[in-house]
């Protein structure tokens, strides 16, 4: 199914109607934060689950905050709209979320501050990310990722995907599948558009929040996962790139990728080469999770249909 509507200037209207100018500053030069949010089909409950729908909408307002842009929405409402939004449309498939805040004015000037703000949603089906989930073939980037003190990573800012896309696409154009790139400082950052985990000694290892890395709701919530499900610690620290060519287990985390197994990094298996019984059991959790399917864990997805939608 295609995408029909858009929140869009106050309300929602047929995605042919919601366009902006060529003159919009965040057009000119990627002054907007965005969202990615999935929701889930689950065919048995005829029911859209949207996956930690407040996390991210919170997040939003810390880039917004970071980039002046003033949300003229609260959390709550913006979370009312997206399931209003999602209703309408109707998916009875898995679907992906994207919430803009930009800057909207017209015109001329590099700046953040005396700019109108704008604020926009639309959905779309999308099923995986990376094609390879359970054992893709990774490369460390000879780009490096962003810093907090030239542009920040940890605001979800439009204009900074830049540097993901050209670690992607460079990734892409050397035959692998991803990459992970490193910090100025040479340590493991993420992937380009995803959080990274190692398992080293049986625990979980991931890059600190001080690592030029989005703060993932994915990585958030599988440490959690590790924790209380798995009864595994996982430790935030630097990680060295050589400490990728040694781990038992790697794999890549965030709302897009869902959670992908990496089976080779720099051409050396990753572990035995398979899939490891860790990610194996985080994944499990996570897809059951996401569709609905552990009422222990209801808390975490919201249903989008009060009564089954129409065919
Ligand atoms: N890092 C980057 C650069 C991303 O774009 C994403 C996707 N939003 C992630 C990490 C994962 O974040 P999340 O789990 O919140 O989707």
């Amino acid at each position: 199914m295609a995408t029909k509507y858009a929140f869009f200037e106050g309300s929602i209207v047929p995605i042919e109607e919601a366009k902006v100018s060529i003159m919009t500053h965040a057009f000119n030069y990627g002054t907007g934060c965005f969202e990615g949010i999935r929701a889930y089909w689950n065919e048995t409950k005829e029911q859209l689950y949207v996956l930690k729908l407040r996390e991210h909408y919170e997040r939003l307002v810390h880039s917004c905050k970071i980039i002046l842009i003033t949300l003229p929405y609260s959390v709550d409402e913006m979370c009312s709209m997206t399931l209003e939004l999602l209703s309408k449309e109707g998916f009875r498939e898995d679907t992906y979320v994207r919430p803009l805040a930009y800057k909207a004015e017209s015109g001329l000037g590099v700046r953040l501050h005396d700019l109108r703000d704008g604020f926009a949603i639309f959905a779309t089906p999308f099923g995986k990310y990376i094609d390879k989930e359970e054992g893709a073939n990774v490369g460390v980037s000879s780009w490096r990722r962003i810093n907090d003190n030239s542009v920040p990573a940890r605001a979800k800012i439009t204009g900074a995907y830049i540097n993901s896309a050209l670690i992607k696409t460079d990734a892409i154009m050397n035959g692998f599948d991803e990459a992970i790139v490193l910090t100025q400082e040479g340590h493991v950052s993420e992937g380009s558009a995803e959080n990274l985990f190692i398992v080293r000694e049986g625990k979980l290892v991931t890059s600190p929040v001080t690592e030029d890395i989005l703060e993932g709701i994915t990585r958030a919530t599988l440490i959690a996962l590790a924790a209380t499900e798995l009864g595994i610690e996982t430790v935030e620290r630097p990680i060295d790139r050589t400490e990728l060519y040694v781990a038992d287990e790697a794999f890549f985390c965030g709302t897009g990728v869902q959670i992908a197994a990496i089976a080779e990094i720099d051409h050396r298996p990753v572990g035995t080469g398979k899939i490891g019984p860790i990610v194996t059991q985080l994944r499990d959790l996570y897809f059951s999770i996401a569709r609905g399917e552990r009422e222990d864990y209801s808390r975490w997805v919201t249903p989008v249909y009060t009564a089954v939608p129409a065919g």
